[in-house]
């Protein structure tokens, strides 16, 4: 059995190993640039570039890289060898302080949105400290910011670290006027649960659909599904088993905090969630995680899934970002402590974070918008595309006395008995669970639920730190004036409630009702990507970004393009493979079989004409016309596919016609598709089915 104490951490270049490694004087200097955000110094880059390679090469690496994030929404990373010739024809093995902080790989390759032309290919990464280096398959990876030469933005990393600088600048001015002098640093905190499904390898590497696309594009549905609910929190199977408890124990060697897991709700669907972390680590971490989960897989004979929606009919996957708020001096300011009303501190926080997701819903949406993700939105199994905050009852109880300038009487009731006396009484959770608000306080944090599975978390975590970081600017600009604190905090707490009070919604998300009632409230509903992507480039969030020094006009106006563009290509390759799958294979097996029970209806007879062949000639029948219907369905992709082509040079546009066009063509094929793989002999369908694949492992 692992030594989890000892094999934790044990791959990365980590406090402790630099502690061990490093000359005092070296360590101290480093420290300062990872605790203040100072400049290093090249001797002091040399002689930590040099102890890394010594480390990184008794693990057996051979390699370096530099490792980032840009738009493509995977990492990337390119290798270099640490030898260097000498005279006499030899190698020796070196790492300057120079390749430590710096790379220039080709830019030129990477989504830019138009920002860098192709003949200004140049971009370079640069170490970012505040994240450990590590080990991983025969390299050191340096966890690494990538920018274009002009110093055009190119990745998720630079405007993540520049968000929670923000943030932190503004809390601590609202922390002051609060008597917090001793505050000099405040992190936002993330643990994202991470949701994913596993398969058997050997039946995924007969669906051209997986393999290209990530999700299933046919495939009728199994006659058992989740409905008996016999999977969430049930026991693990050995396979599955076998493969967490490997997941677990690469992850802890990458030093991350993998904690819980356990089955979720769909058949073959499974979770793992961290304990949190500081979001900058938390997002590459998460990173990894999803990396590692597929390389583990692989070694079991499984494929990990991450696509949001790899099955219709059962659940889609996605991602919990539990987000939170806390001081250098370990105070979490999101926690209400126990007496919230009389927290006038914990107060101000909540009103910051409810007048930030207000005033901008619309880039929280944007923040979980791909293609995939559209799948889960407003589905009965996700949030809906509506943004609006859960804060439970008592909570609400305490705003609304705030509001109506009435003194909270604290209730009774939250002590909850659990009858059986071995267990003691424990306070009732204050946020009683609500699982259909897509952003719901949970006691001491706020756990944002519109994530798909695949996402990078750092898009959704760089808008919540910004539009917090708005209006605790807001609110400290106005405090800072104020004669009385007190009053003037109370004030501002009850005037953010009476004007962003119609974001909060403690009922049922799922509900029809909800969606005409959150109409009423002028909220808005951004059911698809294109519709999210128009509202991205408003002037009040270019303004945002800008002021805060997150985008220029101009990286907001091409990450909007990158996101739409995607968008296009994802449903092109996905209305491709469908074709590809539906002439090259459908298409030949059902015609295949109905030649057989044509075969075997003509062989009845000539045995006798008094042999019935009713059965095989209403399959005949019915069959061929679907078949027919299913080519007319096939060449009206088609030409949905060559039209889009006039879109292009106009990503919005664009993105609207596949959103609108040829991603209801695919549906319409897809439905014909299904349609006759339940009549289609097992032995002649080209695929494994939905039951294979959900019930094989
Ligand atoms: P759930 O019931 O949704 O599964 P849990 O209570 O198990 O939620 O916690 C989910 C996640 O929230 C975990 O990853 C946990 O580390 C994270 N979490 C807890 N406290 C904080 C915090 N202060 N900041 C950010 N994340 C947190
Ligand atoms: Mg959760």
């Amino acid at each position: 059995m692992a030594n989890v104490p000892e094999i934790f951490g044990s791959m990365v270049f980590n406090d402790k190993t630099m502690k061990e490694r490093l000359p005092k004087a070296t360590y101290k200097a480093l420290q300062k640039t990872i605790q203040n955000g100072e400049p290093l110094d090249i001797n002091v880059a040399n002689i930590v570039a040099n102890a890394m390679k010594d480390w990184a090469i008794e693990k057996g690496c051979t390699h370096f890289t530099h490792w980032f994030q840009p738009m493509t929404g995977v990492t990337a990373e390119k290798h270099d060898s640490f030898i260097n010739p000498t005279d006499d024809g030899n190698v020796i093995m070196e790492f300057s302080g120079k390749e430590l902080i710096k790379g220039e790989p080709d830019a030129s390759s990477f989504p830019s949105g138009g920002i860098r032309a192709t003949f200004e290919a140049r971009g370079y990464t640069a170490w970012d400290p505040t994240s450990y280096a590590f080990v991983k398959d025969g390299s050191l990876y340096i966890p690494t910011a990538f920018c274009s030469y002009t110093g055009e933005v190119l990745d998720k990393k630079t405007p993540l670290l520049r968000s929670m600088e923000r943030i932190s600048t503004e809390a601590v001015r609202v922390l002051k006027l609060f008597g917090k002098d001793d505050v000099t640093r405040v992190n936002t905190t993330v643990g994202p649960e991470q949701e994913y499904f596993l398969i058997d390898k050997e039946l995924y590497n007969q669906r051209k659909d997986l393999i290209f696309t990530g999700r299933t594009l046919f495939g009728a549905k199994a006659p058992k599904g989740q409905e008996l609910e016999d999977h969430y929190f049930g026991s693990i199977k050995p396979r599955v088993a076998a493969f967490m408890k490997d997941l677990d124990e690469e992850l802890w060697k990458l030093g991350i905090f993998a904690k819980t897991k356990h089955n979720e709700v769909a058949p073959s669907q499974h979770e793992l969630a961290p304990v949190f972390t500081t979001t900058n680590l938390a997002t590459d971490h998460n990173e990894l995680t999803m990396e590692v989960m597929q390389k583990v897989a692989d070694k079991h004979g499984l494929v990990c899934l991450l696509h949001e929606k790899p099955f219709a009919g059962v659940n889609g996957s996605g991602k919990h970002n539990n987000w939170s708020i806390s001081t250098n001096t370990g105070e979490n300011l999101l926690d209400p402590g126990k007496e919230p009303y009389n927290n006038k501190q914990f107060l101000l926080f909540l009103a910051a974070v409810i007048k930030g997701v207000d005033e901008y819903q619309d880039l929280l949406r944007v923040s979980v918008a791909s293609a995939g993700n559209d799948h889960r939105l407003g589905a009965n199994e996700a949030p809906p595309a509506i943004i609006s905050m859960f804060i439970g009852d008592e909570l609400q109880a305490v705003l609304d006395s705030i509001e109506k300038g009435e003194p909270y009487e604290p209730s009774k009731k939250n002590k909850m008995q659990m009858g059986v006396d071995v267990l003691p009484d424990f306070m009732k959770d204050t946020t009683d669970r609500n699982r259909t608000s897509p952003f719901a306080f949970t006691g001491n944090k706020f756990e944002f639920r519109m994530l798909g599975s695949a996402l990078n978390i750092a898009c959704p975590n760089i808008m919540l730190n910004t539009i917090v970081a708005e209006e605790l600017r807001q609110f400290a600009d106005e405090l800072e004036k104020a004669d009385d604190f007190d009053s003037a905090v109370m004030e501002l707490i009850k005037k953010t409630i009476k004007e962003h009070k119609r974001i909060i919604f403690n009922g049922n998300n799922y509900a029809d009702e909800w969606v005409e009632e959150a109409a009423r409230r002028g909220l808005l509903n951004l059911k698809t990507l294109p519709e999210a992507m128009k509202q991205y480039v408003a002037k009040k969030n270019i303004d945002l970004f800008e002021k805060h020094n997150i985008y220029t006009e101009k990286e907001t106006l091409a990450r909007c393009e990158i996101q739409l563009e995607n968008y296009s290509k994802v449903i092109n390759i996905e209305a491709l493979t469908m074709l590809d799958m539906a002439k090259q294979d459908i298409l030949p097996a059902v015609s295949a079989y109905v030649r057989e029970l044509t075969e075997t209806a003509l062989a009845k007879k000539s045995l006798s004409s008094s042999i019935t062949t009713k059965v095989e000639e209403d399959l005949v029948n019915d069959l061929s016309q679907k078949l027919q219907c299913f080519s007319n369905k096939i060449e009206e992709l088609e030409n949905a596919l060559i039209v889009a082509a006039d879109y292009e040079g106009d990503a919005q546009k664009c993105a609207e016609y596949y959103c609108n066009e040829v991603f209801a063509k695919m549906n319409e094929l897809r439905a014909i598709g299904d349609d006759m793989e339940t009549e289609t002999a097992s032995d002649f369908w080209p695929y494994p089915t939905y039951g294979d694949l959900l019930f094989s492992v």
